[in-house]
């Protein structure tokens, strides 16, 4: 039996985390799951989008599964999501992006993990306006954030029989700070002779990505290419809702998927459950339960395979409830 904090968040967020309970108890793993919740729903209760009770739990449990909250745009409270990560101080990102067996895509030949920096950059929060008519907005970059999350894309690559890394910035452009998140990566690569490291600018990495996927492998970027650049992977992997990730430092674990609360199905039964199922399956393996996680993967490629029911972002017309029940027909 594992304790695990589970926020189920607002938007789909509700729906698709109940979809992971319901397959990982079919999938014969035991989890007591800890519910505190975050975002607007809260907010008249606690006075905050984000209670202290839910920093305590995560704190506690060490390991959580975070449905998606939602963030005003322009005015109104600062992000949910990205307030976690930094108080938590969760500094990296992890984004597999990988082409699944009967995915719906054009493309093929993708399998790579993206590991963004997940506490400075654009992120940090630091914007002002200047006068009436202009604002500005601070990047912060420093050598500490960007050494481990550099060491952290190079253990993942020792650790998985991964071959290269590639450190991604805009260092023509900003010759400061991402000029030092380039020699950072750089000094770090020379502790993994046997890792292929190279670099490439965020534009051109992003044409990279679509022409050849198949020559990457572990990819290390500052917190806004990351963002950007997983998106564009969740795109070329068959979009947003097969796409995994996970919030790590070195004590504790926020799994979430990709991508939002996407309030234009919310509560209509039609989210497609699929990415925080593999983000869950990702919980599963840091819980040293690979079997379970092995099972549960292959059971959703099985159901992708068929094709026979899939949500609508995937093409078909069944709704959560029922990928849920065909992704839990398939396990072993
Ligand atoms: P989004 O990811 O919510 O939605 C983008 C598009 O993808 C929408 O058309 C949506 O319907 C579709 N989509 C996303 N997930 C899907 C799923 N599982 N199944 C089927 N279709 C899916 O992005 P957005 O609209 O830019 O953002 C909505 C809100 O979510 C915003 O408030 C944003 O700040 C927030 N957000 C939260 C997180 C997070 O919690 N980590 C991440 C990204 C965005």
């Amino acid at each position: 039996m594992y304790n695990v904090t589970l926020i189920p968040g607002d938007g789909i967020g509700p729906e698709v985390t109940d979809a992971v309970k319901e397959v990982i108890a079919a999938a014969g793993v035991e989890i007591d799951w800890e519910e505190v919740n975050a975002g607007t729903n809260v907010m008249e209760e606690y006075g905050t989008p984000l209670p202290e009770e839910v920093l305590e739990s995560i704190k506690k449990n060490k390991v959580a599964l975070k449905g998606p909250i939602t963030t005003p745009v322009g005015s109104g409270f600062r992000s949910v999501n990205v307030a976690i990560r930094q108080k938590l101080d969760l500094y990296v990102n992890l984004r597999p992006a990988k082409i699944l067996a009967g995915a719906p895509t054009k493309f093929e030949g993708l399998d790579v993990v993206i590991f963004r920096e997940n506490t400075e950059g654009l992120y940090a929060g630091i914007e002002h306006n200047v006068g009436d008519d202009a604002a500005e907005s601070i990047k912060i970059t420093t050598r500490k954030a960007s050494e481990r999350i550099v060491r952290a894309a190079f253990e993942y690559a020792q650790e998985n029989d991964r071959e290269q890394v590639t450190a991604v910035h805009k260092a023509n452009i900003l010759k400061l700070s991402d000029g030092l998140f380039k020699e950072v990566a750089e000094e770090v690569a020379e502790d993994y002779p046997n890792i292929e490291f190279n670099n490439k600018i965020v534009d051109n990495m992003c044409m990279q990505l679509v022409q050849y996927p198949e020559d990457y492998d572990v990819l290390v970027l500052p917190n806004l290419y990351g963002d950007i650049v997983s998106d564009l992977c969740a795109g070329l992997i068959g979009g947003l809702g097969l796409t995994p990730g996970a919030n790590l430092n070195d004590e504790l674990a926020v799994f979430e998927a990709v991508h939002g609360s996407a309030p234009d199905i919310a509560g209509e039964n039609k989210a497609n459950p699929i990415a925080i199922l593999l983000s869950s399956c990702l919980m599963l393996d840091h819980l040293g339960e690979e079997t379970a996680a092995q099972n549960i993967e292959s059971a959703i490629e099985e159901v992708l395979q068929e094709a026979e029911v899939l949500t609508g972002d995937l093409g078909g017309n069944a709704s959560t409830d029922e990928i849920t029940n065909e992704i839990i027909s398939k396990l072993d």
